[in-house]
């Protein structure tokens, strides 16, 4: 069974589109380490609106996203094989096509383009400020994957 991206994103969205509202009106706790602490200068009277405007900021590539992108990319990979184990063992392919699936070279690209497109949602909600949401795109990728390839694995073999 594969889960493709469209429905991945719309799944993505429809949870997510509740807290879009929500999110906005939560107060986030002031930065650990102000900003003119990490460019050497001393406070100045501006330091005030440079903390309130990068309030909550980390950076793209932090050390939680890259945990969450190894797992997506674990969890498209799991996928990938999970799908392949599940045609050799008689089973129809039923989000994408049989043909897609078993060329195994183009299935590998659209499982890495998967992956891809899950970190530029994350970008985007990062770009916004959606930093929540950000990290459950990969969260929710995450999750949908591997409960996809444990099915795929669990479904009894044709004969
Ligand atoms: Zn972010």
């Amino acid at each position: 069974m594969r889960l493709p991206l469209c429905f991945a994103v719309v799944f993505i969205f429809a949870a997510s589109a509740p807290n879009l509202r929500s999110q906005e009106l939560i107060t986030s706790p002031p930065p650990l380490i102000k900003p003119n602490a990490l460019m050497g200068t001393t406070a100045s009277s501006d330091s005030a609106t440079v903390a309130a405007s990068s309030r909550d900021e980390h950076r793209f590539w932090d050390r939680k996203n890259d945990w969450l992108f190894a797992g997506v990319a674990a969890g498209r990979t799991l996928d990938y094989f999970s799908t392949l184990n599940f045609r050799r063992r008689g089973h129809q392919e039923v989000f994408l096509t049989n043909d897609i699936v078993d060329n195994h070279a183009g299935f590998a690209v659209i499982e890495a383009a998967s992956t891809g497109a899950s970190v530029g949602a994350s970008y985007i909600f990062h770009h916004y400020r959606h930093h929540k949401l950000e990290r459950w795109t990969s969260i929710v990728h995450i999750g949908l994957a591997t409960s996809g390839a444990v099915r795929n694995y669990s479904l009894k073999t044709v004969h």
